[in-house]
């Protein structure tokens, strides 16, 4: 049952079990600075308030703050991949 579920939805145990990654379009950052205000471990900023952490890997302890600062960002700059 489980091995028919998973090849339906396409995801395997491997890609569960995958890092989470941040993804940054920096071509769409205005510099509001609310992805460091929320999460400064995670986002750092140009002397503008330009974010200019690159995409990365993530832990699992990290992922709720990325996804906060994925929502509030509101120019859609940052995804969270697994
Ligand atoms: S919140 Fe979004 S737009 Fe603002 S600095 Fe961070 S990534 Fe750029």
């Amino acid at each position: 049952m489980c091995i028919r579920f998973w090849s339906i939805c396409g995801t395997t145990l491997d890609d569960l079990e995958a890092p989470m990654r941040i993804e940054l379009n920096h071509a769409l950052c205005q510099g509001h600075a609310r992805c460091a205000a929320l999460a400064p471990e995670l986002f750092e900023l140009d002397d503008n308030g330009y974010v200019i952490t690159e995409s990365h890997e993530i832990s699992a302890a990290a992922e709720p703050a990325a996804l906060l600062a994925a929502k509030v960002c509101p120019e859609k700059v940052i995804s969270v991949r697994g």
